[in-house]
């Protein structure tokens, strides 16, 4: 991806946020976070050099891997992959801004544990499987705003900031839709109780997810194409 590329690509995608914005009055900031899975350090340090600076890994071993190649460069570093208990300690010890992918009671006890034990907090969001697919992590919506509160209850080192999802995986737009509004619903729910982040919202769905009240949206192979 040349620098030429990289400028037109994010360009293009920040002109898209903003009139999806805007299209639904929205008065919020919509945060990109440039999801570089499939993407070398080189490639991130150009989008970084064209003025992106939040970018989001879905394996811990990439994201030590590419923080440490790129450490010289103050990148916000996200986590939105499926964290599995063995990499927990290595994760906290990476120390991303936010971690997206928190998919149950149970992996939050286990997180929570080892953060007390190193004595860190970990800002993190609760996935939600809003169109309950079994392919998919995340917590069913029925119980999404009673296992949200319960975490909050009883964990002290997980500071839950809010949602996200990953849009229904369809060529159906109502479907899609449809997964949408059923995460911003939650979402609402939850400002009492201190979510301020709806993260959802991808290549092929981020304005749609903006026109329905995502405040995060989460972009890899359209702001990494050449
Ligand atoms: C890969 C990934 C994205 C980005 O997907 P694109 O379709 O390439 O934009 C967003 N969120 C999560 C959780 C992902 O794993």
């Amino acid at each position: 991806m040349t620098k030429e590329q990289s400028v037109k690509n994010l360009d293009e995608i920040i002109t898209k946020i903003e009139s999806a914005r805007l299209k639904c009055n929205a008065h919020h900031i919509v945060s990109l976070v440039g999801i570089s899975k499939y993407n070398t350090a080189d490639d991130i340090k150009t989008l970084y050099l064209s003025g992106q600076r939040a970018f989001g890994e879905n394996k811990v071993q990439d994201l030590k891997e590419k923080s440490s190649q790129l450490n010289d460069y103050p990148i916000s570093w996200h986590f939105v992959g499926r964290l599995q208990t063995n990499k927990i300690n290595q994760l906290i010890d990476l120390a991303p801004v936010l971690m997206h992918s928190l998919e149950d009671y149970d992996l939050a006890n286990e997180l929570d544990k080892r953060l007390k034990i190193k004595n860190k907090k970990m800002k993190c969001l609760l996935q939600i499987n809003s169109a309950k697919e079994e392919s998919k992590a995340g917590v069913m919506p029925e119980v999404a705003v009673e296992t949200y509160k319960k975490i909050k209850q009883d964990f002290t080192n997980i500071e839950l900031i809010g949602v996200m999802s990953i849009g229904a995986h369809s060529d159906d737009k109502e479907l899609i839709k449809k997964s949408f509004i059923t995460t911003k619903n939650i979402f609402d729910t939850l400002k009492n109780d201190g979510a301020t982040i709806c993260s959802m919202g991808m290549s092929s769905d981020y304005e749609l997810a903006i026109e329905l009240g995502s405040n995060m949206v989460r972009i890899g192979s359209s702001l990494f194409k050449d």
